[in-house]
């Protein structure tokens, strides 16, 4: 059995060692970088099981390796955790929205960094069941390919957000916690991530356009899909 093999890509020694020591603690074999370009190239050359990205970087911006890797057709599959020292809304949003799979502000727990990479890595080693299309109304989910259309029309979901839909969507009318969203849709459930699932389920709205309603907050609870009456 090989290990996975994961690519840290940190500029701070400190941090590159910390996580270098616990990843292989936790059984992975792991390369590092300590910028953009070195990190980009690796990717590209050894194609790791994983990589884990610090958003800022000399050289090539964390952000614009994790772009041109989901623009590669060798790369695009390679899942990516990304570390950001800003705490704030807009750069996690960001995150997502270049594709990244999950992020870890910092200061952030080796521990949890390790419980992160673990959860990813589950779910992408998850055989994807050839699922049926699903019809809700006006909303069409395909999970065969990862499209959905409201009304006919294609809407451009991230992977975060097509597994959010579908989560609610297949439950339709009961409400999910936030916990069990996080860990059906995430791969992890731990307290004090619940603003992870707001800021989604918030983004998928917007997305959903006529049927931002649908998505139904239940107060103190969590979410449910509304069905169309
Ligand atoms: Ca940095």
């Amino acid at each position: 059995m090989s290990k996975p093999v994961v690519l840290v890509v940190e500029d701070e020694p400190d941090i590159l060692d910390l996580v270098d020591f616990h990843l292989r603690q936790a059984g992975y074999q792991v390369h590092k970088a300590a910028d953009g370009l070195q990190g980009l190239r690796l990717a590209q050359e050894r194609h790791p099981d994983l990589l884990v990205l610090d958003l800022m970087l000399p050289g090539l911006e964390g952000k614009e390796v994790c772009r041109r890797l989901k623009q590669g057709q060798a790369t695009r599959d390679i899942p990516v955790l990304m570390l950001t020292a800003l705490a704030s809304e807009t750069d996690r949003v960001i995150g997502f929205e270049i594709g990244a799979d999950d992020y870890l502000t910092k200061p952030f727990s080796p521990r949890e960094l390790v419980l992160r990479v673990q959860a990813i890595l589950r779910r992408r080693g998850e055989p994807q069941a050839a699922e049926a299309l699903m019809r809700l109304g006006r909303l069409t989910i395909d999970p065969q390919r990862h499209a959905v259309e409201v009304d006919g029309q294609d809407v451009d979901l991230t992977a975060t957000e097509f597994r959010l839909l579908h989560r609610l969507a297949s439950q339709a009318g009961r409400v999910q916690t936030r916990e069990a969203l996080l860990e059906q849709v995430w791969g992890y459930a731990y307290q004090g991530y619940a603003r992870t699932v707001d800021t989604h389920v918030r983004r998928l709205r917007g997305k959903l356009g006529p049927l931002s309603e649908q998505v139904e907050t239940v107060r103190g609870i969590g979410y449910r899909w509304r069905e169309e009456t």
